[in-house]
């Protein structure tokens, strides 16, 4: 085949095109994974926030049980308060007294607890709004880095398709056999269909090419592939 080194130097062009339309199209491929991952990573962010919020419902929960139990405590104090005047004699008097007593000091003891809870109830509260303005930040992250891969896709889309038109202007300059076989190599080998051999080396499995191959490829009257990766060989021009 006369124009067989002009044909070689178009699917080397070709090539070119190609391979930024695989690459293009993998890094493309990525994103949405990529997303995926930011999104899980701010999520799990949010569990510390769900566990002081259920830490604080607790300890209100605990407070209102206290104030429950404030409120019943001074009530009997404050019925044998009363019943302590219909009493008749001082030994009955005196163990009243001793009830009396008894039960304000229990209800004191659940006002300590109930202070307890406030000191507690004020910390978590401090501790969730910090976490808020955290959270706040790496959502503001999240959403920034999620902007730029959504603008990288577009970006792709853009360039693909002027990749593809420079592709449709090259196709037709090719001869219809040689595409077809390069097409089912570029599909079959990870895009690479098309390779130079230098230094006695195929550049697409790094493998020997015996200099018999390498005259072969030189005679260009047929298309040489590599013996070990089936690729189309071509020896650059010096
Ligand atoms: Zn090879």
């Amino acid at each position: 085949m006369a124009d067989l080194k002009k044909q070689l130097n178009i699917l080397v062009q070709l090539q070119a095109t190609d391979s930024q339309i695989y690459s293009l199209n993998e890094e493309k491929r990525q994103k949405p994974q990529e997303i995926e991952t930011l999104k899980a990573s701010f999520e799990a962010e949010k569990k510390n926030l769900v566990n002081l919020e259920k830490v604080l419902l607790d300890l209100q929960k605990q407070r209102s049980d206290k104030e429950l139990e404030l409120a019943s405590k001074e009530e009997s104090a404050k019925k044998l308060q009363i019943q302590l005047y219909q009493l008749k004699t001082n030994k009955e008097y005196n163990a009243m007294l001793q009830q009396i007593q008894d039960a304000k000091a229990d209800a004191s003891i659940v006002e300590d607890k109930i202070l307890e809870s406030m000191d507690k109830i004020e910390k978590v509260k401090k501790d969730i709004d910090e976490e808020k303005k955290r959270l706040q930040q790496k959502e503001e992250t999240f959403n920034a880095e999620k902007k730029k891969n959504e603008d990288r896709i577009k970006e792709i889309d853009e360039r693909l398709a002027q990749l593809d038109l420079q592709r449709k202007q090259i196709i037709p300059d090719i001869d219809k056999k040689i595409l077809t076989q390069y097409e089912r190599i570029l599909h079959n080998r990870d895009a690479l269909a098309i390779v130079v051999v230098k230094d006695n080396t195929c550049m697409g499995c790094n493998m020997f090419v015996p200099a018999q191959v390498i005259n072969l490829i030189q005679m260009y009257e047929r298309i040489i592939t590599c013996e070990v990766c089936n690729r189309i060989l071509f020896i650059a021009d010096e």
